[in-house]
């Protein structure tokens, strides 16, 4: 997929994540004001801004970059984008300000999974400036004028200070990562559950939530938009309720990264098929992506069981 529109106010950029093309996208929202909904990361700053120019505007007319959450591929080129953007605020839930502020702490986590790759990976991240920061929450609305009326909803699960952005206009959610990971090449939802703050029920609960909204649309931050609303929201549930049912089946038992890293790339290739045509995604997918969801289960259950100990 090129970069393009979506609808008459929604474009699509392609951050080129890692250079896998329809893997990690941006959107530009178009009313009387810009906004970006995700920055990318760092090292995807000069096609975000390429992409915007191509659209035909003026990277410096935008008035807001919206992060969905500050995990580096969406959040982490906030402030390399701000020196080409100089009237932009960054609009952040009120949990994920700290990280903008001071990014060492969430690059520190994100090497603990990653190792120091991730510098290669992602960029230098760039702390933001508190008085360029917007802390939003639950219900906030950002108004970019011509009916374009975009509310933020609290969307934790995936992490904490996780927001999913609703357009009332084009009745599309933005749902960063709290749906999951849609390859659009295959066509198939794979879950993104990472560590330290995953919680399967609490993610449940979020998507089951997106029911209650009007939608014709979900578009997501890996990759694109999907119109099957309903079915893609029900097999989010599904993999998140099967994969819990998986780790807990091992609890006591035969458990370990290694154990449920194996079980849950056998499942993804399922899914996956064979993977012909998109040889480096499907590599980054069984190599560092599975490891990390598996990695995530295995951190919500230890938190799961020492909060046993300390309840007992
Ligand atoms: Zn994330």
């Amino acid at each position: 997929m090129e970069n393009g529109k979506v609808t008459d106010s929604i474009c699509l950029i392609d951050a080129k994540v890692f250079g896998i093309p329809n893997f990690t996208s941006a959107y530009l929202i178009l009313g009387e004001e810009l906004a970006l909904i995700e920055s990318g990361p760092a090292k995807s700053a000069s096609l975000i801004i390429e992409g915007i120019r191509g659209f035909g505007f003026d990277p410096a007319e935008v008035s807001y970059i919206i992060v969905t959450h500050v995990h580096l591929d969406h959040g982490g080129g906030a402030g390399t984008l701000l020196r080409k953007m100089p009237r932009a605020k960054v609009v952040v839930h009120e949990k994920g300000v700290k990280h903008m502020l001071d990014p060492s702490k969430l690059v520190n986590s994100s090497k603990r999974v990653f190792g120091n790759r991730i510098d290669e990976w992602y960029g230098e991240v760039l702390p933001v400036d508190e008085d360029r920061v917007v802390p939003v929450k639950d219900g906030d609305i950002v108004d970019l004028g011509k009916g374009q009326r975009l509310r933020m909803i609290d969307s934790p699960g995936h992490a904490t200070h996780h927001i999913c952005i609703y357009s009332e206009k084009d009745r599309g959610l933005f749902t960063g990562d709290a749906v999951g990971v849609y390859i659009p090449d295959s066509r198939v939802l794979i879950p993104t559950t990472p560590p330290p703050e995953f919680d399967p029920d609490v993610n449940i609960e979020t998507i089951r939530g997106f029911a209650g909204l009007d939608l014709d649309l979900l578009l997501f931050s890996h990759f694109g938009p999907v119109d099957r609303v309903s079915n893609i929201l029900g097999t989010s549930i599904d993999w998140l309720r099967r994969w819990e049912e998986t780790v807990s089946r091992m609890v006591g038992g035969d458990i370990s990264l290694e154990t449920i890293t194996e079980k849950f790339r056998q499942d993804t290739r399922e899914a996956l098929g064979s993977g012909e045509g998109m040889e480096p995604l499907h590599r980054w997918v069984m190599d560092y992506h599975i490891p990390m969801c598996a990695s995530g289960y295995l951190n919500y259950f230890n938190r799961k069981a020492s909060q046993a100990c300390r309840d007992s």
